[in-house]
Order: C-alpha cells, then sequence, then structure tokens
C-alpha cells in the first residue's frame, strides 16, 4: 500500500509512519511542522521541532512538537513502539531546548496538556518547556 508522504517538509499527504494519520489540513502546528505557518523556530529535527510559545506564560516558552500528527499523548503511546521512541525523543529534545535556553540549572517545567480538563487546546501533541521564573504548585 502506498503511503500518502509527500517527504521532505511541504506537508502535503505527510502521515506517522505507525498509525497512517495524515497530516490534518486544518491542524496549526501541522501547518507550523510544514512551514506554511510562521513560527519561531528553536531547533529543527528529522522527526521534531521547537517554537516559542506566540503567548508566553514563563520567559522561556517553547513548545516541542512531533513533525507527524497524533492528537495527544494518548494517542502517541498508543501508537505502540515507534510513539515511545518519538516521546522518547520529544523528552530529549524538551532537555536540549531548556539547556540552551540557560534555564537548567534554575530548573523547568516540561507539560504534555492532555484533554479538556487539562486546558488542551491544540490537538497536535506538544511539550510546554516552561521556565526562567519560579513556579507554583500544584498548578491551576
Ligand atoms: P495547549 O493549550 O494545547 O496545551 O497549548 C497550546 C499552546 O499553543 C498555547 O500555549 C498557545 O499559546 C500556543 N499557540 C496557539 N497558537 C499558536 C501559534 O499560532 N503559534 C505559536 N507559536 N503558538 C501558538
Ligand atoms: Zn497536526
Amino acid at each position: 500500500m502506498a503511503r500518502a508522504r509527500a517527504g521532505g517538509r511541504s506537508g502535503i499527504g505527510r502521515c506517522c509512519p505507525a498509525t497512517m494519520i495524515v497530516c490534518v489540513p486544518q491542524c496549526l502546528f501541522c501547518g507550523i511542522a510544514a512551514g506554511d505557518i510562521p513560527a519561531t523556530k528553536v531547533a529543527d529535527g528529522e522527526r521534531t521541532l521547537a517554537f516559542r510559545d506566540i503567548s508566553p506564560q514563563a520567559p522561556v516558552h517553547v513548545l516541542v512538537i512531533p513533525r507527524d500528527h497524533y492528537p495527544n499523548v494518548a494517542a502517541l503511546v498508543a501508537a505502540g513502539d515507534a510513539g515511545k521512541g518519538l516521546l522518547d525523543e520529544l523528552i530529549a529534545v524538551a532537555h536540549k531546548v531548556a539547556a540552551a535556553e540557560g534555564i537548567e540549572g534554575s530548573g523547568y517545567r516540561v507539560v504534555f496538556n492532555t484533554g479538556p480538563n487539562a486546558g488542551q487546546s491544540v490537538e497536535h501533541v506538544h511539550a510546554h518547556v516552561l521556565g526562567g521564573r519560579p513556579m507554583t504548585w500544584p498548578p491551576g
């Protein structure tokens, strides 16, 4: 079966190899991953992308996403081995971003909002990397 994958970063027809979920045209973060929607990138990898949040909630607020479309972290886990590898990579990139932003020592938070009660507003899985100020717990 031919995959609807264009290759490269055009975004048209790109799909997740594990789930065969085709890039969702109306998905904001698929648009950013494809380069169709501008974002301030801080790390640009083969399978992942990190860019600054448009509405930062801390001096450092970066989002780390897979280039392939998974609606949330639950879908990524449900994708099996491929998803787990990608989850590892998202965390590794989050850590690298924190180090590059100079907040490794002061501390930072990595958050995957998942579902309505967590306040997930963009249904393309993403890790928030937040730091540069003291943060309270529990979160609001
Ligand atoms: P969520 O609420 O789903 O956990 O996080 C989505 C995040 O995406 C929010 O922090 C929001 O500020 C950010 N966001 C929404 N639209 C855009 C955009 O067009 N560009 C960027 N860089 N971030 C966005
Ligand atoms: Zn998407």
